[in-house]
């Protein structure tokens, strides 16, 4: 391991990073708009899932950046809004990412939203107030990853903006207030010895993307395509990029093999980060991949998982897991290849535990957007039905958030709306590829013709 030497930086330095990075993200242009906040948008389409079920023959009225009216295509009068037929096509809500790397991989947010997701959740990166959502993408944030000295992710990693390593309880609660008051929605943990068979942290590589005062050997979701396209966000004037590292996802090479176990935080040091974390009215996320972690995320009453485990777990521990209430954000499609996740993805399902969608945006394995085989996973490995995914991307992540009306388009929700042409549950992979996106009621991306609706005359329809 090359980062033994820990560097001390206060929770407060990395505060600051978070900030000036959300400044000048958030000094990026925003995406063109088509119509104005405040003028009425009508969508017709042949189907609208509305975060529940699928209807057909309803149409949907947008105001003010919000979901005014969704009924019977019959049942809107006629006004002054505009108006957009979609014919063959199907509404959905906007798509909810629950496990993403984006800033702290500058991922570009507009990249995201173009297809198909319209809120993520970052969990291990620079912390920020959550903003977007008003024609750009919706970003909320768990900030750094909290673990042990020279735990997962530090190794790969290195810490900045990713990780804050913690040795005592009264520690971990500080950095629990901390990362709240600068806007977390949630605390990350991690809860990772190393070493499983599949897992892509378990082979690392090294990592060239970063200018920052480290090269990681590194695995895990953080790790450039071949063709990363610089986002708007690197500031200029950077050093040269240094050399495109390896883009394969599992060399030959794994780091950590012949390495003893990293670091994890101990139970009491997890039930003190827990205990903050709800009496602050913050749940909090582990990854977690095999059953020392799970063990402890269970002792310590942890809400959810930010993976389905790389290695198989037992039934009893996934009983008494799905019994306390947690949920799993699945991320299969990086965890493919280990050897666990179809048993724990199943068995799970089995003890009426709920699966929630995370793709992990920014892994090189899967798509800057909706990743329809991460679904086609949930369905294969969970065995859920086609509209159980897309609740599980939508309404069931918009409750999860605890932001009920997102990920639904009922009146009031926010018009954080997609639709693709024909029925996506035919083709999955056709979600990859909107032909509408709507951000707070702004249009991002339409192929669509739009009618200026005159106004109504008697005699009229
Ligand atoms: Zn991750």
């Amino acid at each position: 391991m090359k980062n033994t030497c820990l560097k001390i930086t206060s929770l407060a330095s990395r505060i600051t990073a978070g900030l000036s990075l959300m400044s000048i993200m958030l000094a990026s242009p925003p995406a063109v708009a088509q119509t104005g906040k405040h003028e009425a948008l009508l969508l017709h389409a042949a189907r609208v899932f509305d975060g529940h079920r699928m209807r057909t023959n309803t149409s949907i009225q947008i105001m003010n950046g919000k979901v005014a009216q969704i009924g019977p295509r019959g049942s809107f009068a006629p006004g002054n809004a505009k108006v957009v037929d979609l014919g063959d096509a199907t509404i959905l809500p906007g798509f909810i990412e629950l496990h993403a790397h984006l800033s702290f991989q500058r991922v570009p947010a507009d990249t995201v939203l173009k297809h198909g997701i319209t809120t993520i959740r970052d969990v291990g990166g620079p912390v920020h107030k959550p903003y977007g959502g008003n024609g750009a993408l919706r970003v909320l944030t768990s900030g750094p990853i909290i673990t042990a000295p020279g735990g997962y992710p530090i190794p790969l990693t290195g810490e900045k903006n990713i990780a804050i390593p913690v040795s005592t309880e009264k520690e971990a609660r500080e950095t629990v207030r901390n990362l709240i008051d600068a806007g977390a929605v949630v605390i990350k943990i991690a809860l990772e010895p190393g070493g499983e068979p599949g897992a892509p942290w378990s082979g690392g590589h090294v990592h060239g993307h970063h200018h920052d005062n480290h090269v990681a050997a590194h695995g895990h979701a953080h790790q450039e395509p071949p063709n990363h396209e610089p986002s708007s966000h690197e500031p200029r004037g950077d050093k040269p990029a240094k050399p495109a590292h390896s883009s394969h996802p599992h060399p030959n090479t794994p780091d950590t093999g012949s390495n003893p176990a990293w670091p994890l935080l101990p139970e009491s040091i997890v039930k003190a980060i827990v205990n903050e974390a709800h009496a602050n009215k913050r749940r909090v996320t582990a990854h977690i991949a095999e059953t020392k972690g799970a063990e402890i995320a269970i002792n310590a009453g942890v809400d959810e998982w930010a993976h389905i485990p790389c290695d198989i777990i037992s039934e009893p521990l996934l009983k008494k897991a799905v019994s306390q209430g947690v949920k799993i954000v699945t991320t299969l499609d990086t965890l493919s290849k280990c050897p666990g996740v179809a048993h724990n993805a199943r068995v799970w399902r089995e003890k009426g535990g709920e699966l929630l969608y995370g793709a992990e945006i920014a892994h090189p394995d899967v798509p800057r957007g909706i990743d329809a085989q991460e679904l086609m996973f949930m369905m294969q490995m969970g065995n859920m039905e086609t509209l159980e995914v897309l609740r599980a991307a939508t309404s069931k992540a918009g409750e999860h958030l605890g932001l009920p009306l997102l990920g639904t388009l009922q009146a009031g929700a926010p018009a954080d709306l997609i639709a693709v042409r024909g029925d996506p549950t035919h083709n999955l992979k056709n979600l990859e590829y909107p032909n509408l996106v709507i951000s707070g009621g702004e249009i991002v991306l339409n192929d669509f013709p739009i009618i200026s609706q005159p106004r109504a005359t008697a005699g009229d329809r």
